[in-house]
């Protein structure tokens, strides 16, 4: 069936001021040039370390940063193209769970207010009927009645995340951005927040996009993965596969760092440690953008760009090293 989201050949760029006297505007392709697709219902999670390009692309695909070039398809519309009306209520459709609860609620706002706000500004319910369906947030997101009293401050950083969930939910969306939802959190409410997460994900039918710089998270939650390196997805595959049969060294390197649930492979995992940083994004290397990081590259990684190649069972990888068989080169 149709996917809810269809992102296709998406790239953001933004102008950087090069200094010295020949110093003009260049570009940083923050995204370049990816493609994806969420069924209804699920979760994709993007997956990389900050400076991937993982944020700008998931705001691009709700239009808080603007698209350089490409396509999101998000149900029956054609999300970059829509103006005025037809924008505003396809916004409804859209919503956001921030990193730092803190942060993205605002401090002068009773919780309340808070969560009825995007209904108000996005007229998605009669008036009449906002304060019950704020009243039903609360409860599905596990926050009391009275709470709705107590401003942001008066919570602990776990109930504001709930807000947040709240508020994102208020106006019925189908698609949910969580931006690095519980990396302000504690391990433990970490889990209670994924946990509800989850739940809602379940009982609404809710599609999410699953921005995160831990995989140890996203092994929970996602159904497909998407590995992110310097603008680029380098691998994409469902969780089992990307779990069980990482393909590109980037990822593998990545997974080393997570405890792996199954004992006998816990046993014998390494950490595979990646050496140096990523190059000037600015400039990036014409070859593998990974080739000076890469623990097996060769001089053909320095010179040709891997494609990102889909093998069989849609597992999809960038790397000139993995074959039609599928192994890692590592
Ligand atoms: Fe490493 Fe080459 Fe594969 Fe890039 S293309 S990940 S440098 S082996």
């Amino acid at each position: 069936s149709k996917p809810l989201l269809d992102v296709q050949n998406l790239s953001v760029r933004f102008p950087v001021k090069r200094g010295g006297m020949f110093g003009g505007k260049s570009w940083l392709y923050a995204v370049d040039d990816i493609s994806f697709t969420v069924p209804k219902g699920e979760t994709l999670a993007i997956v990389g370390e900050s400076g991937s390009g993982k944020t700008t692309a998931a705001l691009a695909c709700a239009r808080l940063v603007s698209a350089y070039q490409g396509k999101v398809q998000l149900g029956d519309h054609d999300f970059l193209t829509l103006k005025d009306e037809a924008l505003r209520q396809a916004r409804a459709r859209v919503q956001i769970i921030f990193q730092d609860p803190y942060a993205s609620l605002n401090p002068r706002l009773r919780s309340e207010a808070i969560v009825r706000e995007p209904i108000d500004s996005l007229e998605t319910a009669p008036p009449s009927e906002r304060q019950k369906i704020v009243d039903d947030l609360f409860k599905s997101v596990g926050l009391r009645p009275e709470q709705q009293r107590l401003f942001p401050h008066q919570f602990s950083g776990g109930q504001r995340q709930r807000i947040g969930i709240a508020r994102a939910l208020a106006t019925s969306p189908d698609l949910i951005i969580c931006d690095e939802p519980v990396s302000a959190l504690d391990v433990a409410v970490q889990a209670q927040i994924l946990n509800l997460l989850r739940k809602l994900q379940k009982d609404l039918g809710l599609t999410y996009l699953f921005i995160s710089h831990d995989l140890g998270v996203v092994q929970h939650m996602a159904d497909s993965i998407a590995v992110m390196y310097m603008g680029k997805i380098v691998e994409q595959a469902d969780r089992l596969s990307l779990f069980n049969n990482p393909l590109h060294p980037y990822t593998s390197a990545l997974l080393s760092a997570v405890p792996s649930v199954d004992r006998k492979r816990r046993e014998q995992q390494k950490r595979i440690l990646i050496p140096g940083d990523p190059p000037d994004p600015i400039n990036p290397p014409k070859g593998c953008r990974f080739a000076n990081r890469c623990p097996v590259a060769k001089d053909m990684c320095l010179n040709s760009p891997p494609p990102l190649r889909e093998l069989k069972g849609g597992h999809k990888v960038a790397c000139h090293l993995v074959g039609d068989d599928a192994k890692s080169p590592l």
